[in-house]
Formats: structure tokens, sequence, C-alpha cells
């Protein structure tokens, strides 16, 4: 396969392009600087050429990984991320990362290549046969399928539109082998590739809802703003900082929204998240969705009689679990503009009982928290432990963070505070373990910032290999995994026969020897100041590096704080 952007065939001699170049000329047209990816049949030119033409290739062991990598990459920087895939297997492979990235809004593109059409239509059993399309579209925001190489512009660009435009999404982009391989006159190429105008467009909110919002905050007597990792991905800060300090009102970050307000701000109530949940009489949602994570907005977590603004660029959204009286349509830049334009000085005063309140309740929590930090326990636990990365990150505000697990991720989102906003990558809307090195590898390629993945032992075995990408690419990530010897806890003992327990991994394991194999530094830690001078020296090197944390098997909740959603209590 050449790899020139035109080349000549045939008598009369013809400039032409093939289908893999068009590809790349659509991406990089549209802005696209990275791939993340698995090569082989029917993309790995697909791959050469890109690199050949300045966008950057990172190549991975799993697409899962990649795909996870092209999500976040997508929610880091507002573009949507792309995930090179090779057919079937390796499109499977890719459709959890699509579907997370659906769920979570992060916009990103899963690029695949496929069969022979006429043979998989006719099922007549083709190498990696399986209808692509009609697979990932339950997955997808949306899907296309390009079968002429003249179309590849359009389908590019029209990938593009849908994974940022209104709600963010996953999109798939599928393409046949023969699309790929065909050639067209380099006139008709050229004519074909255009950059998509205005993608995300602004969505300016209704002026009434914008006002009927405001009048229903100005009633309020116990106001709460729930800040989600919608209000993150909008890059509205300093909107949302200014609407925030002008209003007076307390807010509460979702964890992927922890540090666009710096979680030391004065107004952050999340030390005292059950006093507001229950008692907020009136809600302001930005960008966070009413699911399983705020408990429906059901009682009796919430108050019931709560009165709801919700800032949301999806219109379906609204009412999704309980009558939402104020929805605010657009984006929440335009919409937070309009908020501040539209606010009276002293229009929103918050009632000093409200405050007194919710001071009383974080002056308890915390020092409840500061006994379990400063304990001395040996083996560590979850809190010991997060104490440690807690006060070497402190130093490190730059360096982003990966959380995955179950007591892992519960006590990090506790425990880790985050001052800038998009620091902050974890398991997010589906609960999903296996995100953390696809997360760690897009956070360290997209902003050349140190990354600590805090994961656990079980989480970290769902894309473990790519310690090796990590290696190869010699990004500057920490992994930490919290070895506790299992999932949720390591201490179940099988009764019935000598295998293991369910729930059992290998104690003893040490995951800090995994990453010597690929030349990266490992380490032990035992106590809280191994982990922490460990940490610190990784940091200070920028090179791979994996602490294995050795974690009391009998620390931690089974399910962690999800007890609750176990079908048999235990
Ligand atoms: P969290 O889990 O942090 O509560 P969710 O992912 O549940 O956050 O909710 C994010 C919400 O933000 C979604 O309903 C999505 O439609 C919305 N959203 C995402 N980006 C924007 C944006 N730029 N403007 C407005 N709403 C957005
Ligand atoms: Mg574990």
């Amino acid at each position: 396969m050449s790899l020139n952007v035109a080349r000549t065939v045939g008598q009369p001699q013809e400039a032409v392009t093939d289908g893999f170049t068009l590809v790349v000329d659509a991406l990089r047209a549209n802005g696209v600087e990275k791939i993340y990816g698995v090569v082989g049949i029917p993309v790995t030119d697909l791959a050469r050429v890109a690199q050949a033409e300045g966008i950057r290739y990172i190549g991975f062991r799993h697409e899962q990984a990649a795909g996870h990598a092209a999500a976040a990459a997508g929610f880091l920087t507002g573009r949507p991320g792309i995930c090179l895939t090779v057919s079937a297997p390796g499109f499977l492979n890719g459709l959890v990362a699509l579907a997370n990235a659906t769920t979570n809004c992060f916009p990103m593109i899963q690029i695949s290549g496929s069969s022979e059409r006429t043979i998989v239509d006719l099922q007549q059993g083709d190498y990696e046969e399986l209808d692509q399309l009609n697979a990932a579209k339950p997955f997808a925001k949306a899907a296309f399928r390009v079968d002429r190489p003249e179309d590849i512009g359009l389908g590019v660009a029209r990938a593009i539109r849908a994974a940022v435009s209104g709600r963010p999404g996953g999109v798939y982009l599928d393409l046949p082998a023969a699309v790929l391989g065909a050639t067209v006159p380099a006139e008709v190429a050229q004519a074909s590739v255009f950059q998509a105008v205005d993608p995300a467009p602004a969505m300016i909110p209704a002026p009434e809802s914008v006002a009927r919002a405001l009048d229903l905050l100005t009633q309020a007597e116990r106001p709460l703003i729930v800040l989600g990792k919608g209000a993150a991905y909008a890059r509205a800060d300093e909107a949302i900082l200014s609407f925030v300090e002008t209003t007076g009102i307390p807010f509460l970050p979702m964890s992927m929204a922890k540090g666009l307000l710096p979680d030391d701000h004065p107004q952050s109530a999340a030390a005292a998240r059950s006093l507001v949940l229950g008692q907020a009489d009136v809600v302001m949602l930005v960008g966070a969705r009413l699911n399983w994570l705020l408990a429906h907005g059901q009682p009796p977590r919430w108050s019931a009689a709560a009165r709801f603004i919700q800032v949301d660029a999806d219109p379906v959204e609204i009412d999704s679990n309980r009558p939402i009286e104020a929805p605010v349509i657009g984006d929440i830049a335009s919409a937070m503009a309009a908020f501040t334009d539209a606010l009276r000085p002293g229009q929103v005063t918050v009632p000093d009982a409200w405050w007194q309140a919710i001071r009383g309740r974080t002056e308890q929590n915390v020092a409840k928290m500061h006994a379990r930090l400063t304990a001395d326990a040996t083996p560590m636990n979850f809190s010991t432990a997060l104490r440690a990365i807690r006060d070497v990150l402190d130093g490190h505000r730059e360096a982003y963070l990966v959380n995955e697990g179950a007591n892992t991720l519960d006590f990090g989102r506790d425990i880790l505070p985050m001052y800038r906003p998009r620091h902050r990558l974890d398991s997010g809307t589906w609960g999903v373990m296996g995100v953390g090195m696809g997360y760690a590898i897009a956070a360290a390629v997209e902003s050349g910032d140190p990354v600590v993945a805090v994961v656990g032992d079980s989480a970290f075995g769902f894309s473990g290999m790519e310690i090796e990408t990590i290696c190869r690419y010699r990004l500057p990530v920490v992994i930490v995994v919290f070895n506790n010897g299992g999932v949720y806890k390591g201490d179940e003992v099988n009764t019935h026969s000598a295998d293991p327990a369910p729930t059992v991994l290998l104690h003893s394991s040490r995951y800090d020897k995994l990453i010597t194999a690929f030349g990266g530094t490992g380490y032990q830690a035992d106590t809280p100041d191994e982990l922490g001078h460990e940490l610190r020296a990784a940091l200070k090197t920028g090179e791979p590096t994996l602490i294995n944390a050795v974690i009391d098997p009998a620390a931690g909740t089974e399910s962690g704080h999800l007890t609750s959603l176990n079908p048999r209590t235990h």
C-alpha cells in the first residue's frame, strides 16, 4: 500500500488518492491530532498514513483501553477522541468504551474497519465477519457507514458533529476495507474533504427559562448548586465561579466536577453532602443528572419538598426522575452567562441559618475524617494510604488523578481533594472498571502533565497490560495499586471447597514487578511513609512507575458504598 497522498496508476497517468489517505485528510481538516487504537486488518495503513501526516498514533494492547483513552481525551479537550480498531473482535472490544463514552456524555468516535459488505450481508463467512453498524447502534449516540470513498469527508464531518454537538457522546464510524483501499481521482478526493463549520454550536437558553429559574432561586431558604461533569466539560469555569460567588449559594461537586471550583473553596458543601441533599429546598443542577449517583432525587436522601432547576443541553433529560420546575435548556457556558446578565444585585441571598447548619456539619465530618486519616493502621487501610497520597499531591496540583475500584474509588473521592478543573477521571456514570490505564494514558498524552492512577487491585487487572503502552511511550504515569487481595475485600473464606472465595485475589501479588519487565520502576509500599516517599520520588523522575500499596485484606466493605445495590444483603 502506497503511503503517498497521490500516486499514479494506469494509462494515461492520473493522480489518485486512496481511502486511507482520505480518512486521515478528513480528520486533519477537522483538527484531529491524535488517534488511540490497535492496528490489524484492515486498518494498519490508516495508522501509518496518520503518522506520516503528523497525527500522533498511540498504539494499545487492547481496544477497550484505547477506546477509554479516546473518550477521556474527548472529555479533557472538548473535541472528539478517536479510537481505531480492526473488524469484528477488535470492534467488539471497543464497544464497552463506546457505550461508556455515550453514557458519560464524552465526545468520542470509534472508527473500525469492516469486512466485505456483500459477504457480511449474505452471511457467507468472511474473515472477521460482523454486521458492525447495527451492533454499534444501541451503544452510540449516532452510527454511520461510509460505502464510497468520495463520501469519507462527509462521513467524518458528520461523525464529528454528532459527537460534540448538544449532549456529547460516542459515535461509531464503519469503514469497510474496500472503501479504505479504493482509489478516487485526486481532484475528487480533495473536493470531498472539508472542515465542519461550528460543530458544537452555542445553545442559548430561552430568556423566560432563565427568568423562571432565577425567580425560583430567589424564593429559596436553603439553596444548593450541584455541579456535574457536564459543567466541567462545558469549560465555563469563570462563569460558574462568578455565579456561585455572586449568589453565595453552597455548591456540591459530583466526582468528576471536583476541582471545577477548588475543593477548599469556602462555599463547598462537599463535607456536608448528606445534610445539603436532605435539606435543600431549591436545587440547581448544572450538568448533573438525577441518576443513581444522586439517589434519583428521591426521599429519604432528598427532601420531598425540594424544587429543582436543571441546566442541561439535553431537553429529554428533564423530568427523568422527578419533576423539574425550572428547566433551562442550553449549553452551560451560554446559560451561566445568561444567569449572570439577568441577575439583579442582591436578588439571591442565602439565609445565615443555612450556612450555620452546613458549617456545623462540615466541622463534625472533617473532625471524624481527620481521626480516620491519622489513625496508625498497620497494615495500611484505604484512609491511611490515601492520606499519604493526598499529602504528596498537595504539592503537585498540576497532576491528573485517575481513580477506579470499589473502596479505592469511594474513599478516594472523599479524601483526595482537587484544585483544578477536569483533572479527575474516574469510573463515572456507569461505575465501570477497566478505565484506569486508558484514562491515565490519555491524560498524559493530552496534557503532558504527570498522572497518578489510584486503582484497586481488581480494577487494575482489567487494563493492566497497558503498562507496556505506558512504558513504550515513556509517559509520566504513576500507578498506585491498592492491593487488598480482592474484589472489595481479600479476606473471604470459601467453606465449600479448596478453591479461593469469589472475591479473593492473590494478596501476595507483586504488581510492582510487572512494570519492571517493561523498563519502568516498581516499588512496594507497606506503610504510609513508604508510599508517600515513593510517590514523591516517582513524580520527581516523571518515569513510568507502579507502586504496590499493600492494604489490609480486611479493610473496606463489600460493594464499597453501594452495599444497598446488592440483591442479597450480607
Ligand atoms: P455527573 O455524573 O457529574 O452528575 P452527568 O454525566 O450525570 O454528570 O451529567 C452531565 C449532564 O451534563 C448530562 O445531562 C449532559 O447532557 C449535560 N451536558 C454535558 N455537556 C454540557 C454542556 N456543554 N452544556 C450543557 N449541558 C451539558
Ligand atoms: Mg481490591
